[in-house]
């Protein structure tokens, strides 16, 4: 069997058209939706994903500002920056780029951001009503896996899902929503004994360990849908997520690729979850 390659490039392409149609709405009622990105350092990859973010914004009529803090940053400076924010009213949407540097305490910063404007679905409420299904915004990567999912008409429910990490960005909040989704869910982790026996059953496969190709064709039940969230960079500079492709591709009957596969949903999903921001507050205007 030869996979049928997930797409999430052009699935994310077509959502932010439609999400463009949201932004022009609020834009002709005189409201531009906005979102601020603070970002504490000068670590390379979080650089390039705040360009990117910015970036994809602007491509959609967003309003974007992006805040760039040395890395000695003070806590208490930067929790002053998003008490700024929290009451900006040009901006609806707040995240801060993870990680932080060592000597922020990363828990109390996601604390500080107001709820209402939590547009990762950080902070611990919109963590608690994740698990309860009623969040304000579901974190921007599992929310973009659901929907590519729901994009190529693939069944969740009663399908054992096996979720491989269980970050509180990646892993948990996936297997949550996977579960609120009615999927049989396994969560594996770095202690997990024997892991193929958990893969090789699984329906639905998704992967976000960091560890690159660490999941090859033979953990792979024939015909089972694989996500590869992972994001790896190879000392050769190639992009390779935690599935060895080569091998997968041969069995799973739906694979994402990477790139390009659940990488371009996770900007498109912070675009929603921005504009969901702005939509509500005029609701409540
Ligand atoms: P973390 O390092 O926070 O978590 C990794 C998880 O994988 C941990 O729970 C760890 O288990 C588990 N793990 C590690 N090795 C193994 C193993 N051998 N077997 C089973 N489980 C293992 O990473 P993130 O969740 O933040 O990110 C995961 C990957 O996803 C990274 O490559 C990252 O770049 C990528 N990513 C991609 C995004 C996108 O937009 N596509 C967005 C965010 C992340 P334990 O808890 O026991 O240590």
């Amino acid at each position: 069997m030869t996979a049928r390659i997930i797409d999430g490039k052009t699935i994310a392409q077509e959502l932010r058209a439609e999400w463009k149609v949201r932004v022009d709405a609020l834009k002709a009622r005189g409201i531009t939706p906005g979102l601020a990105v603070i970002i504490v350092g000068e670590d390379p990859a979080s650089k390039v994903y705040v360009g990117n973010k910015v970036k994809a914004c602007a491509e959609i009529g967003l309003y974007s500002e992006h805040i760039a803090l040395p890395a000695d940053t003070q806590e208490t400076t930067l929790l002053a920056k998003i008490a700024e924010l929290n009451v900006n009213p040009a901006i609806h949407g707040l995240l801060i780029q993870l990680p932080l540097p060592n000597h922020i305490d990363s828990h109390k910063v996601l604390e500080a951001i107001s709820p209402n404007k939590d547009v990762d679905g950080f902070h611990p409420m919109n963590v608690g009503a994740l698990v309860t299904g009623t969040t304000l915004f579901p974190p921007c990567t599992p929310s973009g896996t659901m929907k590519l999912l729901e994009k190529m008409g693939i069944e969740i429910e009663g399908k054992h899902a096996v979720v491989v990490g269980r970050s509180n960005i990646v892993g948990k909040p996936m297997a949550l929503m996977l579960l609120h989704n009615s999927a049989t869910v396994t969560i594996c982790t770095s202690k997990t004994m024997n892991l193929g026996k958990y893969t090789r059953d699984a329906d639905i496969l998704v992967v976000a360990t960091g560890k690159p190709h660490m999941i090859t064709g033979d953990m792979i039940k024939p015909g089972a849908v694989v996500i590869d969230i992972g994001i790896n960079r190879l000392p050769n500079g190639k992009l390779v997520g935690d599935v060895d492709f080569e091998s997968a591709t041969e069995v799973a009957g739906y694979i994402t690729p990477v790139p390009g596969g659940v990488g371009p949903m996770t900007i498109t999903m912070l675009m929603a979850n921005t504009i969901e921001a702005a939509e509500r507050e005029e609701k409540q205007e």
